[in-house]
């Protein structure tokens, strides 16, 4: 594809410089002089690493194509279990080669094929590697010196594992077209890192072998298999309970997490709430701008009523089409009315760029109920806001009822 045409040019500028900036320092760190001794070992080192990391995105691949239809998640990078080997064991130049041939493959054979990720993307998710591959070569001499160091060697390597996370975390930050502002989404989940770590320690096993028994580096790889699927086991579990839309609750999620909150609440003699929600002739909105619009509008409701709870154990999901239910752990009668209110008001102010136009002008008339005096089972509760919720229609929409109010 000719420069102009590149997917790069249409990233923000601050993304664009970034990237650019990244890769130059990454080639400008591997050309810089460096006292290779290349023997037939370190090529052979190489060649392993390179194999077995091919090797293992291959017999991976059938993992992603299944985690790709579950969730739209990105790829699991794994590569650090040969790359953090590379660190431990090749000098700069043949690091390079060793991420260029890993990232290239992965590029070719499942980003692209999988996900269409653009060729800039791989371009500079491999040079922030590669630069906090330097990092971590730079706080340790190589394996065989560490091997001959007792503690010092061990803690050298740890301290190596330790700045390629650590570096590697912060660099990706400004490469992102949004950055986030809670930990979770500057720094990803707990289990993100989990995998992260897990794959620098295998890393480290993996120089291990090749420094001293190298044909025990093949030891790595039912385990690397094995971490591979868990991540496919935890993200169907999520699955399971997501409305793939929006990213709420969907049904079967809601009830069995609104189930314990009943059963939680009951032995602590408290309360909670439940507010049914439905959005106002909400047909006029896919009959006027199309279906894909009226994606667009429930996505952008969704986020709303997210932003307007938001408080401890709240969960928002969504009962297909535009209905919505939201669950208040531990809210009374007095304090419901102004949650719901906020909502309301939130779904009101909704401006959605769809394409080049805007919808506005949204509203939601909501049904609330609070455990115990509207029921003491979870389907009373929530015929009661849904009894709720029919007044509000009834009585000219986009307001709040409250099910002890009626009568
Ligand atoms: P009311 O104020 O009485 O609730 O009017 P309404 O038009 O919102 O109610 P109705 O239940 O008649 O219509 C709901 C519409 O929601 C019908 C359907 O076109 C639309 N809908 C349901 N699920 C989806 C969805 O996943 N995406 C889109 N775009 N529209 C949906
Ligand atoms: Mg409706
Ligand atoms: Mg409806």
């Amino acid at each position: 594809m000719a420069p102009r045409h590149w997917t790069l040019w249409r990233q923000r500028p601050r993304v664009v410089v970034y990237c650019l900036l990244t890769e130059a320092a990454a080639v400008a760190l591997t050309l810089r002089p460096h006292p290779v001794a290349v023997d037939r070992r370190t090529l052979l080192i190489l060649a392993t690493l390179l194999l077995l990391g091919i090797l293992q995105s291959e017999t991976g691949r059938r993992v992603e194509r299944i985690r790709r239809r579950v969730s739209g998640t990105p790829h699991i990078n794994m590569t650090s279990v040969w790359t953090f080997a590379g660190v431990l064991l090749l000098p700069p130049p043949l690091l390079a080669l060793l991420v260029a041939g890993l990232y290239s493959h992965l590029a070719l054979r499942s980003w692209y094929r999988l996900q269409r990720v653009p060729a800039s993307r791989t371009a500079s998710n491999a040079a922030i590697i590669l630069l906090s591959c330097y990092a971590a070569q730079a706080v340790v001499p190589d394996i065989r010196t560490a091997l001959t160091h007792g503690w010092a060697g061990t803690f050298a390597l740890a301290a190596a594992g330790v700045t390629f996370f650590v570096v590697n975390a912060v660099l990706v930050l400004p490469a992102r077209h949004e950055i986030g502002r809670t930990p979770e989404a500057l720094f990803g989940t707990w289990a993100d890192n989990g995998l992260e770590v897990a794959t620098l320690c295998l890393g480290a096993l993996n120089a291990l072998a090749l420094a001293t028994l190298p044909g025990l580096v093949l030891l790595v790889l039912p385990p690397l298999l094995l971490l591979h699927r868990t991540v496919l086991v935890k993200q169907l579990e999520v699955a399971a309970h997501r409305d793939e839309k929006t990213g709420l609750y969907n049904t079967s999620g809601w009830h069995a997490l609104a189930e314990r909150t009943l059963a939680a609440t009951a032995r602590q003699r408290s309360t909670f709430g439940l507010l049914m929600l439905d959005l106002d002739h909400f047909k006029q909105v896919n009959d006027t701008y199309g279906h894909l619009a009226g994606d667009a509008v429930l996505r952008a409701v969704a986020q709303a009523i997210i932003s307007a709870v938001r408080g401890r154990g709240d969960a928002v999901g969504r009962f297909g089409g535009e209905e919505f239910v939201v669950l208040l752990p531990g809210i009374s009668e007095p304090d419901i009315g102004a949650v719901a209110e906020r909502i309301r008001r939130a779904v009101s102010a909704l401006t959605v760029p769809v394409g080049q136009l805007t919808i506005s002008g949204q509203s939601v008339s909501i049904g609330s109920a609070v455990y115990p005096r509207a029921g003491t089972s979870l389907q009373r509760l929530l015929d009661a806001a849904d009894t709720a919720l029919y007044h509000a229609k009834a009585t000219g929409r986009n307001k709040v009822v409250h099910v002890a109010d009626l009568k």
